[in-house]
């Protein structure tokens, strides 16, 4: 389904204008192609950058000559994709970018599709699969944590421990089997408690990774942080003070803000979304109650509530309500208003104050540490992905159906391995050696042109 013997052509770098533009060709006619556009008559050598005149149909200048351009060759199969590749580096106009483009086209390539050159890579086993989503995730981070989780992912961490993790399943695979071939000799190659500790072996590596995912998902998706608390504490303020802006409306009127204001903010390079909520209290008018409604939905999805109270007053009924509720969840007490006499001491509260900024930074270290805990110490590799993430967990559910098969049941050993194989069978789909052409075309449609 998915063609690879022609040659494909995009403009790699973003749209607009900039110094450079960088035009990618692909595929076992990219040096005819360039050679038919260009004004060198010489094939070029592979690695060596050189200066050639590119010509196309609409020739901006008299010699015809769109643009000079630096044109480098990588000989298949050293390239990004494993095919010929040639990297065009011109002047960022995207006149001359599409004129370029144009001409390609017109020598004969075709325009790639997103994400066809990583898919490219991919098919010709250059990088995994997990890898090549790495590619898209790392072009898309926003923070440097991000940037990190993502280069990790395209270093091959996570698909050396998932190769481990299967070299283990293939290992008691082959060994039952074989325990099944040579009935006769009596011999069994893995005893049942052998098999029993490596597959625990195995369902514990797959738990630290699925543990870490939420974390993972956090980095690469970022999280929902919501501000609750009764009217008046500071909610509008703090929220303008982490976000940087006068975004949420501040005034000395209990009950102004009505609906939920956002704002997507980086927390230690965390993306998150900050949400200002309508004071919880007992509203007052629809408007109100339907604000605080909102709010109360906007706790139920959060990944962390910072629940604000007034450090210059004493609790509230309403502060009280909110604290009871809140307990269960995932939350951060915030004393507000710090710079003002005390009349309030909570245990375990972080004590801020957003008129002078005092505790500011202390409260997105907090934050950070809430939703991702010590990050920067980890060194397992975080599974970012939910295709990873929904994988595995099948995985583990094949693996404890194996172990049950083997330790209650009593089942035959067929069973048993029927269910590693299926095992395995996941992990192979997270690196991509049996994947259909649905996920791989879902996957790759979802990067830009270029790609
Ligand atoms: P919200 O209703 O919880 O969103 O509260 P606002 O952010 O609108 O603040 C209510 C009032 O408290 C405003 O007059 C703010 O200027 C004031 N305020 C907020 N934070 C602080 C603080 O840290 N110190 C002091 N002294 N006043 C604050």
């Amino acid at each position: 389904m998915f063609a690879t013997d022609d040659t494909i052509v995009a403009i790699a770098t973003p749209a607009g204008r900039g110094a450079l533009g960088v035009i990618r060709v692909s595929g076992p006619r990219a040096l005819d192609i360039v050679r038919t556009i260009s004004s060198r008559r010489r094939a070029l050598e592979p690695r060596r950058a050189t200066l050639t005149r590119i010509v196309t149909a609409s020739g901006v200048s008299s010699s015809g000559a769109a643009d000079s351009v630096v044109a480098t060759y990588f000989k298949a199969p050293h390239s990004y994709t494993g095919d010929d590749v040639v990297e065009l580096s011109a002047h960022g106009s995207p006149v001359i970018l599409r004129g370029i483009v144009h001409a390609a086209i017109g020598a004969g390539a075709r325009l790639a599709r997103p994400g066809e050159f990583t898919l490219r890579a991919f098919l010709a086993g250059r990088i995994d699969l997990v890898q090549a989503e790495a590619v898209a995730d790392l072009i898309a981070s926003a923070t440097p944590l991000q940037a990190r989780v993502a280069f990790d992912q395209l270093e091959g961490t996570l698909t050396d421990r998932i190769a481990a993790l299967d070299a283990t399943l293939f290992d008691v695979i082959a060994r039952l089997e074989a325990s099944l071939d040579f009935p006769d000799e009596g011999y069994h190659f893995i005893d049942q408690e052998e098999t029993q500790r490596r597959l625990r072996d195995v369902t514990h590596g797959i738990d630290s990774l699925l543990e870490d995912s939420r974390r993972g998902r956090i980095v690469r998706d970022g999280a929902t942080v919501v501000l609750a608390g009764r009217p008046n504490v500071g909610k509008s303020s703090l929220f303008n003070v982490l976000a940087g802006t006068d975004r949420a409306i501040v005034t000395d009127v209990p009950g102004t803000t009505r609906d939920l204001v956002t704002e997507p903010i980086d927390v230690n390079g965390i993306a998150v979304t900050l949400v200002d909520t309508a004071g919880a209290r007992q509203a007052h008018d629809v408007v109100e109650r339907e604000g605080v409604v909102r709010g109360e939905r906007a706790r139920g999805v959060a990944d962390l509530i910072l629940v604000v109270v007034d450090r210059s007053e004493t609790l509230s009924p309403d502060d009280h309500r909110l604290l009871d509720e809140t307990a269960s969840s995932k939350r951060l007490i915030v004393a507000n208003k710090g710079d003002l006499s005390r009349q309030l001491t909570l245990d375990g509260s972080l004590v801020v104050s957003a008129t002078t900024g005092e505790g500011i930074d202390r409260l997105r270290c907090a934050i950070a540490a809430e939703l991702v805990g010590e990050e920067s110490r980890r060194e397992t590799p975080a599974v970012t992905n939910l295709r990873h993430i929904s994988l595995l967990q099948e995985a583990r559910g094949c693996l404890d159906r194996a172990v049950t098969a083997l330790t209650v049941a009593q089942a035959p050993e067929e069973f048993l391995l029927a269910e590693l194989h299926a095992a395995r069978a996941r992990f192979d789909e997270v690196v991509g050696v049996r994947t259909s052409d649905d996920v791989l075309t879902h996957i790759f449609e979802k990067f830009c042109i270029g790609k």
